[in-house]
């Protein structure tokens, strides 16, 4: 089913001419709980990856405050707490369970395993930059934190998926992942959606910004019961006509809770740009959630840092310079 996110209550293009050069294309990804296989484009889902090529894995070092638990354990603890949620009450038995999920197990002394985080095949995401003669992105990473940003450490794999003979069956699990299990994604199918996005008002020139803010306070006051404040009007355009939250592929970077700072590549020192955007929640309850889910309540299993977002860029100059993380 196609996903729609809702009109705009602006067409701030309109009132700002100044901000049409400066549109982009993102594609939400609108990831959904399901099954998919090798052969979608999901989030969380088994990756087409050729048997002869060695899986991926992260030699840290990582910060080890916590324990780290098992991807069972965390599965383990989402289903008794979802049976817990659904009125089915917990036995005895159930609730040690669920409480030894939190114990913990020693540091695994090898390398740990990435964990699938997004495959997207080109067919399915208009635009989706990818270098010549490759037609699938895979996003793998480590799901544990790393210094200094505090997130899992992420590797881009571009492929072409022609070219991909027999399969792993079977890829391997990490052993470890954080205490809490914030990186480990169930398995979504996704629904791309085309949006056009603006900057963030922190990435505008100040005056303009100003002049937006003005503007919204006035434009949107006493329209919108979750924008009463004259401060929350003035954050308008950041929360509803600029960026859009969530997963996507291109568009705009959510600035928020820190001043954008321009992402250039560490190899060429060309200006990099947003490849994948991973955001915390698959639906906010926002005025971005698509009409289609209204009320629709689902949790991915993704948090980061306090409901923010992971952003990888890419250098536009060579495929082949690493890309960069930030959390936003
Ligand atoms: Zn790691
Ligand atoms: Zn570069």
């Amino acid at each position: 089913m196609a996903r729609t996110t809702p009109p705009r209550r602006a067409d701030i293009a309109a009132v700002f001419p100044e901000l049409a050069p400066l549109a982009r294309r993102a594609v939400r990804l609108h990831p959904r709980l399901g099954a998919p296989t090798v052969r979608d484009s999901s989030v969380g889902g088994p990756l087409l990856w050729p048997a002869d090529e060695p899986w991926p894995v992260c030699e840290g070092p990582h910060p080890k405050d916590d324990l780290p638990v098992s991807p069972a354990a965390v599965r383990l603890r989402r289903g008794l707490q979802e049976a817990a949620r659904s009125g089915e009450g917990l036995t005895a038995p159930e609730r040690a369970a669920l409480e030894a999920t939190h114990t913990g197990h020693p540091w695994s002394p090898g390398p740990n395993a990435l964990l699938p985080v997004a495959q997207l095949y080109a067919r399915d995401i208009p635009g989706l930059p990818h270098p010549e003669g490759t037609d699938l992105l895979q996003v793998l990473w480590c799901p544990l934190n790393h210094d200094p940003q505090w997130m899992p450490a992420a590797k881009v794999v571009w492929r072409s998926s022609a070219e991909v003979g027999e399969l792993l069956v079977e890829p391997p699990l990490p052993a470890d992942v954080t205490q809490y299990g914030e990186y480990l994604p169930e398995p979504c199918v996704l629904h791309p959606e085309v949006v056009d996005e603006y900057p963030a008002p922190l990435e505008l020139e100040r005056d303009l910004a100003e002049r937006i803010a003005d503007w919204t306070e006035r434009e949107f006051a006493g329209t919108d019961p979750r924008y009463l404040h004259p401060e929350e009007l003035r954050a308008y355009y950041q929360s509803e006509l600029s960026v859009a939250p969530g997963w996507k592929v291109g568009g705009w970077g959510p600035w928020s809770f820190s001043d954008p700072s321009v992402m250039r590549c560490a190899t060429c020192e060309c200006v990099m740009s947003p490849l994948l955007t991973i955001g915390s929640d698959a639906l906010d309850g926002s005025g971005w959630d698509p009409v289609e889910d209204r009320g629709l309540a689902e949790d991915i299993g993704i948090l980061i840092g306090r409901s923010y977002h992971m952003q990888l860029y890419y250098c536009s100059a060579s495929f082949d310079h690493p890309h960069l993380e930030n959390m936003q």
